[in-house]
């Protein structure tokens, strides 16, 4: 670790943790007017139908969604859902009309030299534990590093609506799979022949009439496109493995999780930042839905993430 501002404001405890957060997130907010990433001000024309959206969902804030999601795991709310978490930014709407919140660590946007990080959580609305680690994650600084520091945008839960409806689904709120909707080279007629040969139609992985049809779809897209990640992290259950699509350095190994790849499927975001965008995706497939990592192995992953990030960021100067 090396002095700087940074180290500064995430080591001199509680209250100036919390206000250097605090300061972050108000950067977010202008971050996300000026640079097109949707927010509350934008969504309505592009939110659903209003008489789909029940108005209690308007005011949910990210404190309530990590509420509900700690009452759905079954584990005790002490100190969960406050901080930084408190802090979040609405960013989007779900098709039901939740909203989506996005809040930003580490190293402010103006830091040009900072390496970006998109870390997202629960596109699976019943991978529970996927949109939990992701909230933790966000309670954690980033580390810094001799040369290095990072600013880190997390989207701890992507599918609300697939996660707080009347029971966890995998697909969004209309029903698609939503990593199987991103608009992959040939995804018209891919997506929809995979559907039906390889899942025999399963409901669960539907991947939607068009490619990037869902707002929460086209949110992803746009905080790609503006955030512009150097590295984009999925968090996922119940597979247990890391799964990555990109170049480089490869992550063999993010707390007790190992690579291995689970194959290329049309509409996927690995597939679609890979190969799209040029943004390597690590899909880190934690062991369990329900059941949640260790606070030890929490932090031990954290480490892991950022220690493989560090050689992909040096790999990908030294590319450039
Ligand atoms: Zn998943």
């Amino acid at each position: 670790m090396i002095g700087g501002r940074l180290v500064r404001e995430f080591s001199l405890g509680g209250a100036l943790r919390f206000k250097a957060r605090l300061m972050s997130c108000l950067v977010l907010a202008s971050f996300c007017c000026a640079q097109g990433v949707a927010t509350s001000a934008e969504t309505p024309s592009r939110a659903p139908d209003a008489a789909n959206v029940s108005p209690i969902a308007y005011k949910q804030t990210l404190t309530a969604q990590c509420g509900s999601l700690y009452r759905l795991l079954k584990v005790p709310m002490r100190d969960a859902c406050e901080g930084v978490i408190a802090q979040g930014v609405e960013v989007a709407r779900s098709h039901l009309g939740r909203p989506i919140f996005a809040l930003r660590t580490g190293a402010p946007l103006t830091d040009k030299s900072a390496t970006r990080v998109l870390i997202l959580g629960a596109v699976h609305g019943d991978e529970l534990t996927s949109g939990w680690l992701s909230l933790k994650w966000a309670d954690l600084a980033p580390p810094m590093t001799e040369k290095r520091t990072y600013s880190v945008l997390h989207v701890p839960i992507v599918n609300p609506d697939g996660v707080f409806g009347a029971k966890p689904s995998r697909t969004n709120g209309r029903g698609v799979d939503l990593n199987r909707n991103f608009p992959t080279p040939q995804w018209n007629p891919e997506a929809n022949r995979w559907w039906v040969n390889k899942t025999k139609r399963d409901p669960r992985r539907f991947p939607g009439h068009a490619a990037a049809s869902e707002f929460e779809t086209k949110y992803i897209m746009r905080v790609i496109e503006t955030f512009k990640p150097t590295v984009v992290v999925s968090v996922h259950a119940p597979l247990g493995v890391l799964d990555y699509d990109g170049g480089g350095p490869l992550p063999e190994r993010i707390g007790s999780i190992f690579l291995d790849s689970l194959g290329i499927y049309p509409g996927s975001l690995g597939h679609f930042g890979s190969r799209s965008r040029g943004v390597p995706v690590l899909t880190v497939e934690l062991p369990h839905a329900i059941n949640l990592v260790s606070t030890e192995e929490t932090k031990r992953m954290w480490r892991d993430l950022f220690a493989w990030i560090d050689k992909y960021a040096n790999y990908d100067s030294q590319a450039k």
